[in-house]
């Protein structure tokens, strides 16, 4: 069964309908630089620059993979990102197959102080793997998964996406945690924490990470891990892109039986306060082998829903039982929770998150759904198929991790609450973000502290890092004190 026939063969995968539909991403295929004129660039503190056309050659020469510059017929496909709002226009991508190429580009770049913007799958929210007149350096070709079952692990490149890292770990009968929509990419996914279905049981992708290859600021390529300049592999498991370009991912894989309990059950809008007012008491103590997030949405006729996801991870007689309560809530519209395969779960919204839609979004870390949190999240429901909240459930192993363990420290949240807007029309910008902030407003107080990896507005590092900020100031000043890689969640480098 090809991704298509998934989305469409899991009817109570409602999400996939309560969002626009957009096609999918297009192949790359690698060409050779032209450089005929002289190139306007941008500097880090703004200034203009002009790129002496022999470097701009001299630096496609000396890569493996293109250097694209405006004009070229692949550029308007390669600088387009997945959030439709971002329409930016660097001044060349650097579309690099190794980690050679991105030490050849990083190093370009910080010898002029070059605007740089670094792309792995593309899904920043706010758009910050493009820039206008910097350099682009693409990962999008070095995607390569590779898995050794022997010693469970899985290397991923720094621009492979999410449904390769699921899908070659599958083949071995292995998996790791991986995110909700398969075509988000894992680099920027795993650099600010990585929540997945399975987290409960296996932590965020960062406590699965056990090495990585890294490009710095001085286009030095550096093995890290644990055991090797382990200050700067704490950093980057939390810390975004502020630390270099990751070209490999080594991550830990989980033995895993990819045909479990997993679906969706939907009840109208109208029942959301009994399903939710159940879930707050229920869930808290339930297994790790159990993931149940809800989402509130509404379909494009107009029915308002609210949905749980359900995977359970282990024996599907005891996943039975532990779920049985939760069936008998109200009235369902439909319960589409049955055996099925891993993947149905890991595509199903791939449709309606598809590439170019225009899109907003705003969320925060809540450790307990009081009453009051209920009531918000009833108040903020706006009967429109643009706009709809959804939940990343945590709790388990990502709350056993030491909050100073790894530079990610919202560990005490057991969900992440998110408003999210998705529209096709820029006439619809500024109506569709006013209602989610408002929405979000409603949201807010029972929150503390937001997940990097999906704020649109995010600019209050120094706050949301809290106890982590310090010690990734003294790495970022330590590895990269011009910040060159200022175009993510951005951290002071200490001087
Ligand atoms: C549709 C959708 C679904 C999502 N679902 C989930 C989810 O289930 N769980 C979750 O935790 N998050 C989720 N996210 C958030 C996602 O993790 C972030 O948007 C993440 O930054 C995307 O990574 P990317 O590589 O695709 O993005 P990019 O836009 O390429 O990069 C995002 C940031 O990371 C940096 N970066 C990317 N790759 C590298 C690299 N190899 N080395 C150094 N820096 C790099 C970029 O410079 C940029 O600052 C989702 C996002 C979208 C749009």
């Amino acid at each position: 069964m090809d991704r298509r026939s998934f989305c469409r063969t899991t009817l109570s995968a409602s999400i996939a309908a309560a969002l626009p539909m957009l096609p999918g991403c297009e192949k790359q295929v690698p060409v050779a630089v032209k450089v005929d004129t002289a190139i306007r660039g941008i500097s880090l503190s703004g200034a203009e620059l002009e790129l002496e056309k022999a470097a701009v050659r001299e630096l496609g020469e000396s890569m493996t993979g293109p250097v694209l510059l405006s004009g070229h017929p692949q550029y308007d496909s390669v600088r387009r990102v997945w959030n439709g709002m971002h329409d930016k226009r660097p001044a060349l991508i650097a579309r690099c197959m190794n980690s050679q190429d991105v030490s050849n580009a990083v190093t370009f770049a910080q010898e002029r102080e070059l605007l740089t913007a670094v792309r792995g799958g593309g899904h920043s929210w706010p758009g910050k793997s493009v820039c206008d007149d910097g350099i682009m350096i693409d990962l999008s070709l070095l995607n390569a998964v590779s898995v050794d079952p022997e010693v469970r692990r899985a290397t991923a490149g720094g621009g492979a996406l999410l449904y390769g890292l699921d899908s070659a770990a599958l083949t071995h009968g292995l998996i790791t945690t991986a995110g909700v929509v398969s075509h988000t990419g894992v680099g920027g996914f795993t650099l600010g924490g990585g929540f997945g279905r399975l987290n409960r049981k296996y932590g965020l992708a960062i406590d699965n990470l056990r090495s990585a290859e890294i490009v710095t600021a001085d286009g030095k390529v550096r093995h890290i891990s644990d055991d090797n300049e382990a200050d700067l592999f704490w950093a980057i498991r939390g810390g975004g892109g502020n630390f270099g370009v990751v070209t490999a991912f080594e991550y830990q894989l989980h033995p895993f039986k990819r045909n479990l309990l997993s679906g969706n059950i939907v009840w109208p809008v109208a029942q959301a306060r009994d399903v939710l007012e159940f879930y707050a008491e229920w869930y808290p103590g339930k297994s790790d082998e159990l993931y149940v997030g809800p989402t509130m949405a509404t379909m494009p006729d107009g029915t308002g829903i609210i949905l749980m996801e359900v995977v359970y991870n282990d024996d599907p007689v005891a996943g039975e039982k532990e779920l049985a309560p939760l069936r008998k809530i109200g009235k369902p519209m439909d319960d589409g929770v049955k055996m099925q395969d891993y993947l149905v779960m890991q595509t199903q919204q791939d449709a309606a998150f598809g590439h170019g839609v225009r899109s907003y979004i705003k969320n925060g870390m809540v450790k307990t759904i009081t009453q009051e949190l209920i009531d918000a999240m009833i108040e903020s429901y706006v009967n429109d198929p643009r706009l709809a909240l959804f939940t990343h459930t945590a709790g388990g192993a990502v709350k056993r991790v030491g909050e100073m363990d790894t530079a990610f420290p919202h560990r005490n949240a057991e969900t992440m609450i998110i408003v999210g807007g998705g529209w096709l029309d820029p006439a619809d910008d500024e109506s569709v973000i006013a209602m989610s902030r408002e929405r979000y407003q409603k949201l807010e107080p029972y929150t503390g502290g937001y997940y990097d990896n999906i704020d649109f507005d995010g600019a209050k590092a120094i706050n949301n890092y809290g106890p982590v900020y310090e010690r990734l100031s003294q790495i970022k000043g330590a590895y990269d004190p011009m910040n060159l890689f200022r175009l993510n969640s951005n951290i002071a480098p200490a001087t």
